[in-house]
Parts: structure tokens; C-alpha cells; sequence
């Protein structure tokens, strides 16, 4: 499962990156972005990344 962050909508609070950081990162700016693909064991806590999200800057395209 993949998952893309809109940019302008993050606020870079680091709380998907604290729950799943298999899958998320920060970019060179300071930004949230999906890194990885989110399989096995790791999409669950993708999905509750996506969820508790604050600006709902996560998306599955
Ligand atoms: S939880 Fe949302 S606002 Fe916070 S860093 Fe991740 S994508 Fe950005």
C-alpha cells in the first residue's frame, strides 16, 4: 500500500513519522513523505498514521 503526502498541507508535527517511521520521513525540507510502501506488519500503523494525521496531509493515491 503506498501513500503520498501533500505537501502543503503538512505541518511537519512528526507524529505519522513517530508512528510509523518504516514508512514515513522527513525530506530535506522538513517535510513528511512516504519513503517506503507500506506491507506486511507495517500497514496497519501506515494506516494509523494516515488517520491521525492532523491537517489530513496523508492520502493512498
Ligand atoms: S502527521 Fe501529517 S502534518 Fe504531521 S508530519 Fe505527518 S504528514 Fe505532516
Amino acid at each position: 500500500m503506498n501513500y503520498i503526502v501533500i505537501k502543503g498541507k503538512c505541518i511537519s508535527c512528526g507524529l505519522c513519522i513517530s508512528i510509523c517511521p518504516d514508512v514515513f520521513c522527513y525530506d530535506e525540507e522538513g517535510i513528511a513523505v512516504a519513503y517506503n510502501e507500506a506491507t506486511g506488519e507495517v500497514a496497519n500503523l501506515a494506516q494509523e498514521a494516515m488517520e491521525s494525521c492532523p491537517t489530513e496531509a496523508i492520502e493512498r493515491p
